[in-house]
């Protein structure tokens, strides 16, 4: 056999193989373009069964017979037009003026009785065959441009078929006129006969790999702004866009419905508004109760209850598959186009295919709204807790400072003539209310903290006024407890901290120091700075903190040696103290060994300033709250400001440089005001100094040489104007001088 038999045997029996599929088609599924289908490759392979017969037994073929062969391959010419109006409307005059010629052929070919066709005829005839194959081949092409997905690609193929078909029976025409050119165009023709049918088959029987391999293509478009929606703000976004992504991979319109199961219906939002469907009506809902994909060609015939709706929406084809994740039933996606689709099935598994990935998609956002909802339910209780404890601790801490102020004004006045079984039952009533004091003042905080009440308040503070009132205070407990204490702190150094939160942390820190420390051992608190990182320790040679026990050392309410030592606390002091080192951005951390001791170190970035500055106001006041004032008033008017809170760090601060000015309180922790006035009054230049304070008493601190006495509260314009003044007049004097 030569390769070109061997190529014809191909060719025709692939054709063979497409009829005997399309008729099976046939009989599963009836359907107009299946018919179709089935005409078109039967006739063809009669044709071809008819040639092998009688070229097998060698048979001349009866004038009657060879009439049929004739009119059976003009007819299929036709009979692939009638399958491409099944894909695309033929225009009808096409149509017509095709079956008028198939007429006029069969008619002439009955009549004329010549056993050999003239060239003439041969003509005609293969031309009415090319024209017409063209022709449907044009409307294949047509189809494929309207269909998407993998209807486009099988009736891009059909297409290629009907076009190799068309032109190499138009080249066997040709042939008639140019004999001599038999040899070449004989083999070019067998090649385009073959890759017809390969190209026919590709379309109508696509191999299984071919389809995984387009179905991969369609998916990953889908997947690829399906690779959106987790951004999309709410669950309809996400909806409409897996809608507006299926759309695109099938064609037509895609829409989701989701499944109400309280309600027991299918709901489906659109322009057209919102349409629920129960699950007995509809493809929909078919589709939903029976958990399988269903297809029409005619929604409106197979449904005439929604003929209505179908048609506002200009739907004719409906394909619809559940969509569901797990055991979860979520709904259906159902795909709509105008026309029926030329491949359901194909359709049908990669709408499967997307409805599998929309609801992994739609699961997974559920879970996000979920979450997100616990969350805000948390914070919602959050805030609750926080303003409950704000005011409870309000309301609690009236009536417990009476009871500490009457406490101890029983015993100043009643101790001589008490029994000292009842001066220890008022010592009870004192330490139990100031424990409870402490205990709602750190709940108050911590809540404060959790609920990002609180706010730092930085300031530029010299190092050692920062750890100065912690220095005192440490020094008193520890000597009353029999405790060794030093302080190693870095000289000369200007920080850049909310100077209250930051002295709450070292106090928590020292006195837990000193609270757990035998008599006799020792407690170090070193301040340092590395780089711009202030770092703080408290060392201890205490009781220190069992290995087993050592991750609860920063939780609420963890008191890690209950029955062991009888220290006084709450459990809340070391909770606090880390969320106010983090609130500074900083970091705490401890090393700790059993009977040995520990050591807590903070460090908070960014706090090292490069040094006080000398052109400052300074503010010597102890009150929090009239200092923050003063700070904000003098830096509205662009002076900068340092601020200390006793006598001791007010004269280390003139020792250290000059400042423009002074805002000085008279009523300070370690002292009176006017020492501080006698010592700015002792420099050599004139500062000008402001007394700010609640006494009302100008004779004092005039004679001393206060500039002006403001008394409380804070008249803000006249501290400024004040301010103003004095600077201009600092600058003068400096000029002068100069
Ligand atoms: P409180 O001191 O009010 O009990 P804290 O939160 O400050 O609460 O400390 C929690 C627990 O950690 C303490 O009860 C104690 O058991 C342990 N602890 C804290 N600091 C030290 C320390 N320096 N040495 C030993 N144990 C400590």
């Amino acid at each position: 056999m030569s390769a070109l038999e061997l190529v014809s045997w191909v060719t025709q029996g692939l054709f063979l193989l497409l009829a005997v599929a399309s008729i099976v088609t046939v009989v599963r599924r009836p359907r107009p373009a299946s018919v179709d289908a089935a005409l078109f490759f039967g006739a063809l392979a009669a044709i071809i069964v008819e040639s092998r017969v009688a070229a097998l037994f060698g048979l001349t073929r009866s004038p009657g017979l060879s009439d049929l062969v004739v009119i059976l391959l003009v007819a299929v010419a036709y009979l692939l037009l009638r399958l491409a109006n099944d894909f695309v409307a033929v225009p009808k005059l096409a149509l017509r003026a095709a079956e008028i010629g198939l007429a006029v052929i069969t008619t002439a070919v009955l009549i004329v009785t010549e056993t050999t066709l003239s060239v003439p005829v041969i003509v005609v005839l293969l031309g009415y065959f090319a024209v017409v194959t063209l022709g449907a081949a044009f409307v294949f092409v047509r189809a494929s441009l309207r269909a998407q997905g993998m209807s486009r690609r099988r009736l891009r193929a059909i297409a290629w078929g009907s076009y190799l078909l068309g032109g190499s029976i138009a080249i066997v025409g040709l042939l008639a006129f140019v004999p001599a050119l038999a040899g070449v165009v004989g083999t070019l023709i067998q090649l385009g006969a073959l890759l017809s049918a390969v190209s026919f088959g590709i379309g109508f029987i696509p191999p299984r790999p071919l389809r995984r391999i387009w179905q991969t293509a369609e998916l990953r478009v889908f997947l690829r702004s399906a690779g959106r929606l987790s951004r999309s703000p709410d669950t309809a976004a996400v909806i409409r866009e897996i809608e507006r992504a299926a759309g695109a991979a099938l064609g037509g319109r895609a829409q989701v419905g989701i499944f109400d199961p309280a309600r027991g219906v299918l709901i489906f939002d659109d322009e057209f508004g919102r349409l629920e469907l129960a699950l007995t009506e509809a493809l929909s809902g078919r589709a939903f109760a029976e958990q399988r994909t269903v297809y029409t060609e005619d929604a409106a015939r197979a449904n005439p209850t929604y003929a209505d709706m179908y048609r506002k929406r200009g739907i004719g084809s409906v394909l619809a598959t559940p969509m569901t994740a797990g055991d979860d039933r979520l709904g259906v996606v159902v795909s709509t186009q105008r026309r029926s689709l030329a491949f359901d099935e194909d359709d049908g598994s990669l709408l499967e295919l997307v409805a599998t990935v929309a609801a992994v998609i739609l699961e997974n956002r559920r879970l996000i709204d979920e979450a997100a909802a616990g969350r805000e339910a948390a914070e919602s209780a959050t805030r609750a807790k926080s303003s409950f404890l704000a005011s409870m601790s309000h309301e609690l801490r009236t009536p417990l400072n009476a009871v500490l102020g009457f406490s101890a004004l029983l015993r100043e006045q009643l101790e001589s003539t008490l029994s000292e079984r009842q001066v220890r039952y008022l010592g009870n009533i004192r330490d139990a209310g100031e424990h409870l004091l402490e205990l709602i003042n750190d709940v108050l905080d911590l809540s404060k903290v959790e609920a990002g009440r609180i706010e730092l308040r930085p300031e530029t503070i010299a190092f050692d006024a920062l750890v100065e009132p912690v220095i005192a205070s440490t020094t008193a407990a520890s000597a009353a407890r029999g405790v060794a204490f030093a302080a190693e702190i870095a000289d000369g150094i200007a920080v850049q901290v909310d100077p209250g939160r930051v002295r709450q942390v070292l106090y928590n820190l020292t006195s837990n120091a000193v609270k757990f420390t035998s008599p006799g051992g020792h407690v170090t608190l070193r301040g340092a700075a590395q780089g711009d990182t202030l770092t703080f320790e408290v060392a201890d040679t205490g009781i220190g903190i069992p290995a087993a026990k050592q991750d609860r050392v920063f939780g609420a309410f963890e008191r890690l040696h209950e029955g062991v030592t009888d220290a006084p606390g709450t459990g809340l002091g070391l909770a606090l103290t880390r969320r106010l080192v983090e609130l500074h951005g900083g970091a705490i951390t401890f090393t700790s060994v059993e009977g040995a001791g520990s050591t807590f170190r903070v460090e908070l970035p960014n706090a090292v300033g490069d040094s006080l500055p000398a052109d400052r106001v300074l503010v010597v006041e102890d009150d929090r709250r009239d200092a923050d004032l003063i700070v904000a008033l003098a830096s509205g008017i662009g002076l900068r400001t340092e601020v200390v809170r006793t006598v001791d760090t007010a004269l280390a601060a003139l020792r250290r440089a000059r400042p423009r000015a002074v805002v000085l309180d008279l009523r300070l922790p370690d002292g009176r005001g006017e020492a501080v006035l006698k010592a700015v009054r002792a420099l050599r230049h004139h500062v000008p100094l402001v007394v700010v304070t609640v006494e009302d008493d100008e004779g004092l601190t005039r004679p001393l040489g206060a500039d002006e006495h403001l008394v409380k509260p804070i008249d803000g314009e006249r501290l400024v104007a004040w301010l103003e003044a004095a600077v201009e007049q600092e600058a003068a004097l400096a000029r002068s001088a100069g």
